[in-house]
């Protein structure tokens, strides 16, 4: 498989304490994770996170199936990321998993519980599965950092 970005091979990195591993371009520093990664992690199919129907196409191709990756903002931020609505991987540029671990603090202030007065049990799922995979993409950022670095 080939970076979408800069056409390197992608490099299989194993993430610490985790059964999964991502492709990563050691060329641009972007990370690739497939939808049976998130899943198998999650615990809930991937297709859950997919992006907005009317999300916009980008330039890159995926690097599973060759179809147009669309764009959409990393959920909390205004990084935009590339995931693919086929295969439903997600693409994370080098530039771009800076800017969210720029934009997202290690320790966010606590926040009010808004009282919500009958919560739909589809939309409280999704999101927790959302909020899962935000934790699970910055901690995977985190290790793959660690280990570029050490
Ligand atoms: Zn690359
Ligand atoms: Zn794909």
């Amino acid at each position: 498989m080939n970076c979408p970005q800069c056409a390197a091979a992608l490099a299989e990195k194993r993430l610490k304490e985790r059964p999964t591993a991502v492709d990563y371009c050691e060329k641009c520093h972007g990370v690739w994770f497939d939808d049976a990664e998130l899943s198998s992690f999650l615990g809930v199919p991937a297709r859950n996170l997919s992006a907005p129907a009317n999300a916009r196409t980008g330039t890159l191709q995926c690097p599973r199936c060759a179809k147009p990756l669309v764009l959409f903002p990393y959920p909390g931020t205004m990084t935009v990321i590339d995931g693919c609505t086929t295969c439903r991987g997600v693409w994370l540029g080098g530039g771009e998993y800076q800017e969210i671990a720029k934009a997202r603090p290690a320790t966010p202030a606590p926040q009010p519980r808004p009282k919500l007065p009958s919560p739909d049990p589809a939309k409280v799922e999704t999101a927790g599965v959302k909020r899962r995979m935000i934790n699970f993409i910055d901690r995977s950022i985190e290790s793959l950092w660690a280990g570029i670095r050490g």
